[in-house]
């Protein structure tokens, strides 16, 4: 089973300001063989703007306008769904029955910007809008902690961000730390009694300034929860499929283990090109994974460490 870690496939992001189209998504998943993908809404979309080639807040939002914000984008996830006739995950149960014939997505948020600090709106989101995957924080230092992209306010994670955590891990939500700082992560860890997932980064040993790749000790504490950490397929990293392979994921594999390594294509969510566009492409990234992992290393790489994750996160 082919899972993507991270995905705004559809045109999720536009359908969300109710301009734009549905792009196929169902459809190259069957191709491809990719069984599901954790669809996101993007929390903090209304006010982050593309500064100097890259992304960042661009004013503060107005008190309400970030939770409104997802009561327009979580519908047209839902709409999305219906529309490509997806069926939508809500149990470990669900997840297990999950066929690239027909396939499912479960319901993500990139960011928790719109609980606006307000605890109960995670059991809202949970039951309404049957959200099953958390991104703590996005491209604005929220509520809840600081980010890889900005400088340090939280000092990592706020009381809330760790409050948030254990909300999420008794309803059953996943949470993922991608775009969090390393200190972000190091509290995350400390505060989580279920697996952490950081969707969609890659490995670096010298990173450059506001970079969104993590360094060796920050993977480390993930896997360390029994976590897992999604290969981006940034082309400024890795120009092909094969590289994507055979660097990114095989280098985060030698770092943490074959146990805590996923896909996290950001489908439609990278500003610049993609070196897995479409997930029509997966069997050339299965054959280039096959070139350094057995088929069953290959299996746990692709979505087998993801259902581990999901199943101890969900139930
Ligand atoms: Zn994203």
């Amino acid at each position: 089973m082919a899972v993507d870690l991270h995905s705004h496939a559809g045109n999720l992001t536009q359908m969300s300001f109710g301009r734009g189209f549905s792009s196929a998504v169902a459809d190259p998943m069957r191709q491809g063989g990719v069984s599901v993908i954790s669809l996101a809404v993007v929390s903090d979309s209304p006010i982050i703007k593309l500064t100097g080639g890259r992304l960042r807040p661009g004013r503060d939002p107005h008190p309400g306008e970030l939770y409104a914000f997802s009561q327009r984008a979580f519908p047209a996830l839902h709409a999305l769904a219906r529309e490509q006739g997806m069926p939508i995950i809500r149990t470990s149960a669900e997840l297990r029955t999950a066929r690239a014939g027909r396939p499912s997505l479960i319901v993500a948020s990139e960011g928790a910007d719109f609980l606006e600090g307000r605890i109960e709106r995670l059991d809202e989101a949970y039951q309404r809008w049957a959200l099953r995957h958390l991104q703590l924080t996005h491209y604005r230092p929220n509520e809840l902690g600081d980010i890889q992209t900005e400088p340090s306010v939280h000092d990592g994670l706020t009381a809330f961000g760790a409050d948030v955590i254990r909300r999420c891990n008794a309803l059953g939500i996943v949470v993922d730390v991608a775009h969090a700082t390393f200190e972000g992560v190091k509290k995350a860890a400390a505060a989580t009694t279920k697996p952490l997932v950081l969707s969609h980064t890659s490995l670096t040993t010298r990173p450059a300034a506001w970079t969104r790749r993590i360094l060796p000790d920050h993977a480390k504490a993930v896997a360390a929860t029994g976590g897992i950490i999604g290969i981006w397929p940034v082309a400024g990293y890795f120009p092909n499929i094969v590289t994507y392979a055979t660097d990114g994921f095989a280098k985060m594999v030698d770092v943490v283990g074959i146990d805590h390594v996923g896909l996290g294509t950001d489908q439609l969510g990278l500003l610049g090109a993609s070196a897995m566009p479409s997930y029509a492409d997966l069997p050339q990234l299965a054959a280039a994974l096959r070139t350094k992992f057995n088929e069953e290393e290959t299996a746990k790489l692709l979505g087998g460490n993801f259902r581990r994750v999901f199943e101890a996160s969900v139930g």
